[in-house]
């Protein structure tokens, strides 16, 4: 017979107003004067939302504490992946001269400072080309140019200077720098910690909500290691990316599954399932369905036992990206001199893709009326006058950027047996096939390049296209990309990359 679920104990009402509450603010010996990230232990509205979380999500003591740093770093140094930024710590991060940024496992991008400057930024375009984190790779340029120029050299050494001084410098990156570059005691908090702290402490609700968000910043702050909080912060990140993953999680490998409340609430939800459920006082629950704590997921989310533990975090739903459609050129000029010639334009330096070079393009209605006309306008205005009866539709390349589903109709246009163009206007260039492919252009022209080209006609949709394009440029890598490959040869991974076609 199913057991009341009043022999459970409830500590939904224990709140942290008291005890917990003057803990908070008490350093323990095994925190060690932890500094704040950016001020928040602090602050006046963190001591309000203690106040109303329940010690079911927090961690009870410092014992708790101490077994979650030590487990999570022990499993850490036996485990963890063999990543280049490890090897040498100081790349992974703007410090002692270098500035790096990660762009999966596989792929590092990195210079000095000085060396970025070096760079103009078309070339820092073309180095990022196709990585699909182009406005990563402009305020990573942005950021080396307020360090040379502004700040005499010195990188801003903690998260709150990091933050405040850099453009393009958020939470999460100041405190991944200024505690695995500088040490500084601050706790992060990426998707992977989110995840994990959502499990370790069974919080169901929104975790994009500011009341969530600051909880888990404030978690991060509690458990991070004060003598490794480099090596901590890292290490949480490792668990969320390789054990407790978003839909298979390995919870029987997890170095912290004794300290779990979602593993204690699969096994609780199981036995009630089952009818089984012992009366046992050390059950412990939240509120679970009542709707009483902040922290817990809404009554109107019933627990799934299909998903287990993965009913942690909350699944935050997205807007669909918003549809949009171009008509977009290949124009190419056979009898170039040198070779065929095909033209490229740059986009404008903000917005969208952001100074790549792009085939000559045109936002149109997705019906399809006008397109041609459209684009005939648009290629005249940039080589002048085109034989409109040459143009043909070759077939559509869908691009899901995060925010934005664009729809490209591909045409192509080959001038024979006319005067060369040699003369193009400013924000123009004919270049030969080799040359497009070093370019600054995004994975989404090089797949209407492909259309163009008949590798790929007619649709052209999802990501996993890109991946296998890029895929195999890497096989042979241009020579920028050479170049920066030497640089960390070898501490250069030969994994392949793991790249998300979603870009910006
Ligand atoms: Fe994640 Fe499972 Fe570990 Fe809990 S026990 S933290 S759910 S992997
Ligand atoms: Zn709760």
């Amino acid at each position: 017979m199913k057991k009341p679920r009043a022999a459970m104990r409830s500590c939904c009402r224990k709140q942290a107003s008291s005890k917990e509450g003057r803990k908070k603010h008490a350093p323990s010996s095994s925190q060690a004067k932890p500094s704040a990230p950016d001020g928040l232990a602090g602050r006046p509205e963190e001591v309000v939302l203690q106040a109303s979380v329940s010690l079911y999500h927090l961690f009870r003591d410092t014992a708790e504490v101490t077994v979650f740093r030590e487990s999570l770093l022990s499993w850490y140094n036996r485990e963890k992946r063999d990543l280049p930024w490890r090897r040498q710590r100081v790349r992974w991060t703007w410090t002692g001269g270098r500035m790096l940024v990660t762009s999966g496992k596989g792929s590092v991008r990195s210079q000095t400072p000085d060396e970025s400057l070096s760079f103009g930024m078309e070339e820092v375009n073309q180095l990022w080309a196709g990585l699909g984190y182009y406005s990563r790779g402009r305020r990573l340029q942005e950021g080396a140019r307020k360090v040379v120029e502004e700040l005499g050299g010195h990188m801003p050494r903690t998260a709150e200077t990091l933050q405040r001084l850099l453009p393009g410098v958020g939470r999460y990156t100041a405190g991944a720098i200024a505690s695995i570059a500088f040490g500084q005691v601050t706790g992060i908090v990426d998707g992977n910690v989110v995840r994990v702290l959502c499990r370790v402490r069974a919080i169901g609700a929104d975790p994009s909500s500011t009341l969530v968000s600051q909880q888990l910043w404030s978690l991060a702050q509690k458990l991070v290691d004060p003598a490794q909080p480099g090596d901590f912060n890292q290490a949480a990140m490792e668990l969320g990316a390789t054990v407790c993953t978003p839909q298979h999680p390995l919870c029987s490998q997890c170095p912290v599954q004794s300290l779990c409340r979602a593993r204690q609430r699969v096994e609780r939800e199981q036995l009630l399932a089952s009818q089984s459920l012992p009366a046992s006082p050390d059950m412990e629950e939240c509120a679970p369905n009542t709707g009483q704590c902040q922290l817990c997921a809404p009554p109107t989310e019933p627990w799934d036992l299909t998903l287990g533990v993965a009913n942690f975090p909350k699944k935050v739903s997205r807007r669909p990206p918003r549809e949009e459609c171009s008509a977009t050129c290949v124009l190419e000029q056979l009898g170039a001199h040198g070779g065929a010639r095909i033209l490229l334009v740059q986009r404008p330096n903000s917005g969208l893709l952001a100074g790549l070079w792009e085939f000559p393009s045109v936002a149109v209605e997705p019906s399809g009326q006008c397109q041609r006309k459209a684009l005939l306008q648009e290629l005249q205005s940039w080589a002048g006058p085109v034989p409109a009866t040459r143009l043909r539709h070759l077939g559509q390349v869908i691009h899901t950027f995060s925010h934005i589903k664009l729809t490209y109709q591909v045409f192509g246009l080959a001038l024979e047996g006319q005067t060369p163009v040699t003369i193009t206007p400013p924000g123009a260039r004919w270049l030969t096939r080799e040359e497009f492919r070093t370019a600054a252009v995004s994975t989404a022209m090089k797949k209407v390049f492909q259309v163009y080209e008949g590798q790929q006609p007619g649709n052209c949709k999802g990501s996993k296209r890109s991946q296998v394009s890029i895929s195999s440029s890497r096989k042979k890598p241009s020579p920028s990309q050479q170049l920066l490959d030497n640089f960390f040869r070898p501490l250069i991974c030969t994994d392949p990359p793991s790249l998300n076609s979603v870009a910006q």
